[in-house]
């Protein structure tokens, strides 16, 4: 069998702090404006890295963890603006399905379907899906975010039951703050659960190399006309915490 090596990206430099100081033994190593922090969590070998922003951005990371880390699954943590209405901040959504909202080669092809592959959605992998699952559950229950936050910044978001959802995420080259942009994608696509700019194109190199992945969002706006005000301090004081807790868990799991 082949040595599990695990690559973990984070969609802030915020968030991958938290997770790089779970490592052991990390040393850094630095690429095409990327450093890549190798280490051991729980024994395993592990890769951590800032994805940086975009669908060609992570793509590249993603890209590079494959051919230089040689790594055999990957987790991407982040942050989304909510789609459906049912989403509040502070949620997590479990990507299982993942899209690329703005691919558009129609004529040639429906709308929203990759080129050569014959594809619209991508899949998270079903046992990496529910891990995640279950870990983001674990620390709902136990409020094990509440004590790695603080109360007052819990309650500046108002985030008092925070709720787990599984479901699709859309991905595109937009950052979105207006409720036209975010209404017309509710209507292109009215699965979606939530939206934002790399979980679908590294869901792609993931499929396209065989790395079962897995995409996991916190919701850290609405998508609105509010969206950039919510964003920096949600990620600064809330997101990475979410991540540091939600990797510390699936690791528990290994
Ligand atoms: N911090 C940067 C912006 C980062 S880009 C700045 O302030 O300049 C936004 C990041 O958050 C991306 O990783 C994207 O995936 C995610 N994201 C969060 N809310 C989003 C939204 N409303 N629309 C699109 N992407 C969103």
């Amino acid at each position: 069998m082949k040595k599990r090596i695990i690559g973990i990206m984070g969609a802030m430099p915020e968030e991958i702090e938290g997770v790089v100081s779970l490592l052991n033994n990390c040393t850094s190593s630095s690429m095409g404006k990327r450093t890549y922090f190798s280490g051991q969590i729980n024994g395993i070998d592990t890769v951590v890295v800032f994805s940086r922003w975009g669908k060609v951005a992570a793509a590249t990371t993603v890209t590079t963890l494959i051919h230089e880390f040689k790594i055999t699954e990957l987790w991407f943590t982040g942050v989304a603006g909510a789609i459906d209405p049912d989403l509040k901040i502070g949620d997590v959504v479990v990507g299982k399905r993942l899209i690329q909202h703005d691919m558009d080669a129609r004529p040639l092809m429906n709308q929203h379907e990759i080129p050569l592959l014959n594809k619209t959605y991508f899949e998270s992998d079903a046992s990496l899906l529910d891990m995640a699952s279950k870990s983001v559950a674990t620390i709902f229950k136990n409020s094990s975010l509440n004590s790695a936050i603080d109360a007052e910044d819990l309650n500046r978001f108002s985030i008092t039951k925070p709720q787990l959802f599984i479901g699709d995420i859309a991905s595109g080259d937009q950052f979105f703050s207006s409720n036209e942009q975010k209404q017309n994608l509710n209507n292109q696509l009215p699965d979606v659960l939530c939206v934002e700019m790399e979980g679908a194109a590294v869901a792609q190199v993931c499929y396209e190399y065989a790395i079962p992945f897995c995409i996991i969002r916190t919701i850290s706006d609405a998508a609105d006309a509010n969206s950039h005000l919510d964003f920096p301090s949600f990620v600064k004081k809330i997101a990475s915490k979410y991540a540091t807790e939600i990797i510390k868990d699936i690791y528990s799991q290994f």
